[in-house]
């Protein structure tokens, strides 16, 4: 099977919001009056973001849903994508499941593949992703205020669980936990419903891909101030509740979550639990925003909790 056939079989699927999709020089969309264009790309290289033996299902699934994510954390509603990947080899059937696992993910969101690029090389895989919000409204990461609540959606640390348990470095005795987990890690959920009724109710909001703290950090950083993280609050898989102190590590900077950190001022406490009703996810208030600069984990006491690590560093 050549080049041409493996996109045309794989990748070229109806894309009728797009006036030109998959099969042209390139793809033409006409965004819609009244909104501006928000544009992400996220890439995702074998050994560095999934491990070598990972179900092509499950990498077709992660390889848009972090990139759905970023989108989520702008508060924009994805419409396009597009697919760029290199193979060491042409293996029909691995591609039909990647393909499969990706087009699930795009479908569940209205989102349509309209390009892409097919290249023979170390399994690499990149998405840019086209998303669209009303013009002059997005949960930019500039955006956080003293006096802001600080909110995360779902549960943190599972991913990371799943991550460490695999290289080694902890184990899980709790199988029934570390299935979910692994679900977790292979196959994250982006908030784009949250992210889009968070629009008019937050302030700031990032997606945690790299550890809390260090996408907090992102946040807090751009807005010039500072945030107390209750680490009691941190929310998390109740199985994990007894053993929290000692998998704080994954809670506060393991990565992999793909949920959202965000803040919001206390007077829409409210509005942000209904949010989060509104769509079925799990909503927590973890800390606030202070003056100053940088992000402190705090214990029960008050007292700051030093970790290891915020979050992954691809250069760190
Ligand atoms: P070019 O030579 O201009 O780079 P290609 O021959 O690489 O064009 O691609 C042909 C068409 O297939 C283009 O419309 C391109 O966007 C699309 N395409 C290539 N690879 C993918 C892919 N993995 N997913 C979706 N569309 C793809
Ligand atoms: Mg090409």
């Amino acid at each position: 099977m050549n080049e041409f056939e493996l996109i045309a079989r794989h990748f070229q699927r109806p894309a009728p919001s797009a006036l030109l999709g998959v099969g042209d020089d390139a793809a033409i969309v006409r965004p819609t009056p009244g909104c501006d264009l928000h544009m992400s790309v996220d890439m995702l290289v074998e050994g560095r973001h999934f491990f070598a033996d990972v179900a092509p299902r499950a990498l077709g699934h992660k390889t848009l849903a972090v990139n759905l994510s970023d989108m989520a954390a702008m508060g924009a509603r994805a419409r396009w994508a597009l697919l760029s990947i290199a193979l060491p080899k042409a293996d029909e059937a691995w591609v039909a499941e990647f393909a499969a696992g990706f087009h699930a993910l795009a479908l569940e969101h209205g989102v349509e593949l309209i390009g892409g690029d097919t290249t023979c090389g170390p399994l690499t895989l990149s998405v840019t992703v086209l998303g669209e919000a009303p013009s002059g409204q997005a949960l930019r990461r500039d955006a956080a205020r003293p006096g802001d609540d600080v909110w995360v959606s779902g549960e943190l640390g599972l991913g990371a669980l799943a991550v460490r348990q695999r290289l080694g470095w902890l184990t899980v005795d709790d199988a029934d936990l570390l299935q979910t987990a692994r679900q977790r890690l292979e196959y994250p959920q982006p908030r784009l419903a949250l992210g889009r009724l968070l629009l008019p109710v937050a302030h700031a909001a990032a997606d945690v891909s790299d550890g809390l703290m260090a996408d907090l950090g992102h946040i807090l950083a751009a807005s010039g101030v500072a945030a107390e993280i209750q680490a009691d609050a941190l929310p998390s898989d109740p199985r994990l509740e007894a053993l929290r102190a000692r998998y704080l590590d994954c809670l506060a900077a393991g990565g992999d979550d793909y949920e959202l950190v965000f803040t919001a001022p206390p007077q829409r406490r409210a509005q942000v639990e209904a949010a989060g009703a509104q769509c079925a996810c799990r909503v927590s208030r973890i800390g606030r925003i202070v003056e100053g600069g940088g992000g402190k984990l705090l214990d029960a006491a008050g007292h700051p909790i030093p970790l290891q690590k915020e979050g992954y560093d691809h250069f760190g």
